[in-house]
């Protein structure tokens, strides 16, 4: 049968269209549909200036998917014909032996040498059908939903995800607890959502600019959550609103900058945990940036946690696809805008706008 495969064929290139012919799933393997895809900051840059993970070009990206399965092949028993089901980006490396990613593996993906991920090393959703390989619909990442969840619900799974494995790879630091979110895109969009129905006692957003916050707080803010500009003493506001406790209990760095990294550690009192959430990563690679720490004084006696996450494991994919699927996420369709969905036929706008200082989330229709 036929497929339609949009190829980009370099970075700032074009999205072409091809048709191309598609086969019947094999032993272990199913054939997808992709309804819905969003766009991730991770596939602007891929489309603005490429990504060394990206080793041929032309390319099949978009990483962020909701489909159909179409078909199973023989000895598929997990999934079946009409199934909704969501992806998440880092998958398996194909080895069933491999002690990360294999039958018997910890399920740490993003940790092997051969780590691969959807849109990157491994062909994207920028596709309208898709055959997966027997280990990856064995091991995941692949979730499926039931009726009451829609297919533009369930392609929030894997920025969603991502967001989760940050929020709760350290304890006890969200609930009831006071949370710093740096920068208003997407992922804080994400944790502001999940910081509240995961029983925050209070959210601090800061955000340069005032357009993103704006939209941020007047969609997704209630009595709980506060929004700073940040200029002028912004390290004494965010402290201000944290009263009466010292300090936050947890920081989350949503913004890819030198800054946001030294108005974290600014921020960082006794029992704060720090996410380092987004890389910074520029064209001369990742700038070092240093900060001491007394590995007496603040870890040992004042508790501090210095942690990062990028990316996500089953243990993430499940996370999201529970939140998803049990509602608990009931704004989730505010973060994308009239202006901010696309049919497929407009992918390179699509990819435009989510490059836009104001968008939140650009989700792709495929049907
Ligand atoms: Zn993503
Ligand atoms: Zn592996």
């Amino acid at each position: 049968m036929k497929n339609l495969v949009y190829y980009l064929d370099k970075p700032m290139g074009s999205f072409t269209p091809t048709e191309e012919e598609i086969g019947e799933p094999g032993p272990g393997e199913i054939r997808l549909r992709t309804l819905r895809t969003s766009v991730c900051q991770s596939d602007v840059v891929i489309y603005t200036q490429g990504l060394p993970r990206i080793r041929s070009w032309p390319a099949v990206i978009l990483h962020e998917a909701s489909c159909r399965v179409d078909a199973v092949g023989p000895g598929v028993t997990k999934f079946s014909p009409g199934d909704l089901v969501a992806l998440g980006c880092d998958i398996p490396c194909g080895d069933p032996d491999c002690i990360y990613c294999g039958d018997h593996g910890t399920g740490d993906w993003t940790s092997c040498p051969n780590t691969q991920a959807t849109g990157h090393e491994f062909p994207g959703f920028a596709r309208m059908y898709s055959i997966l390989p027997d280990w990856f619909v064995r091991l995941g990442p692949i979730v499926k939903f039931g009726p009451g969840t829609s297919a533009d619900q369930a392609c929030h799974l894997e920025p969603l995800a991502c967001n989760l494995e940050g929020m709760t790879r350290v304890g006890n630091c969200v609930e009831n607890r006071v949370v710093v979110l740096i920068g208003a895109g997407s992922q804080s969009c994400y944790a502001l959502q999940s910081s509240l129905a995961l029983g925050a006692r209070k959210v601090i957003l800061v955000n340069r600019g005032q357009e993103r916050l704006g939209r941020v707080l007047e969609d997704f803010g209630n009595e709980k959550v506060v929004g700073l500009r940040w200029e002028g003493d912004i390290v004494g506001r965010v402290l201000a609103e944290c009263r009466p406790f010292n300090e936050p209990h947890f920081i989350m760095v949503n913004a890819s900058a030198e800054p946001a990294y030294r108005l974290a550690t600014s921020l960082m009192g006794s029992g704060t945990v720090l996410d380092a959430h987004a890389g910074v990563k520029g064209a001369q690679g990742k700038p070092r940036i240093a900060h001491e720490i007394d590995l007496n004084r603040d870890i040992h006696y004042r508790l501090q946690c210095y942690q990062a996450t990028h990316g996500s494991s089953m243990r993430g994919i499940a996370l999201a696809a529970a939140m998803i699927a049990g509602g608990r996420l009931p704004l989730l369709g505010r973060m994308t805008g009239l202006s901010e969905r696309f049919t497929h036929q407009r992918l390179g706008d699509a990819l435009r706008r989510a490059g836009d200082r104001d968008s939140l989330k650009v989700i792709v229709d495929w049907s």
